[in-house]
């Protein structure tokens, strides 16, 4: 795998857009990234690897990514449904991402699934942003 990459927020708030980051208040932009999203029932009787490109807000300041989560797991439901499963948000583990120009080429010519893991750059960390009436603050933060 390559050097982590990238902190990563999953917005479990639909109604929250984060125009702003909610680390250091820069205005957010959006970009295009390609997740890695691994998906396996467990026990692991069956999982899989799933890319998908998807626009995100981010702030290039911190290199936070912020995406929400129901977005993430209704398109992996459809997906899973279609395998003829049933879909257990819990077995989905977004890990990391992967740059535009590799996820183009593995559209043209798959890699193997150890060159993937290769191309893959896992996040630097997870994070969660707990929201209060007022604003929100960092979970992360002791202070
Ligand atoms: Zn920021």
């Amino acid at each position: 795998m390559n050097r982590p990459k990238y902190h990563f927020y999953p917005n479990p708030h639909d109604e929250y857009a984060w125009t702003k980051c909610p680390k250091c208040y820069t205005k957010t932009r959006v970009r295009k990234f390609c997740m890695m999203i691994h998906y396996g029932e467990k026990p692991l009787k069956f999982h899989r690897m799933v890319s998908l490109r998807m626009d995100c807000k981010f702030c290039t300041e911190c290199e936070l990514i912020i995406k929400r989560k129901s977005e993430i797991e209704s398109f992996l439901q459809q997906l899973v449904e279609s395998w003829g499963m049933k879909f257990k948000p819990e077995n989905c583990f977004v890990f990391g991402t992967m740059d535009m120009k590799d996820w183009k080429q593995s559209q043209q010519t798959p890699f193997e699934p150890s060159e993937a893991l290769k191309k893959i750059a896992p996040f630097k960390d997870v994070l969660d942003f707990k929201i209060q009436p007022a604003g929100w603050y960092f979970t992360g933060d002791k202070e």
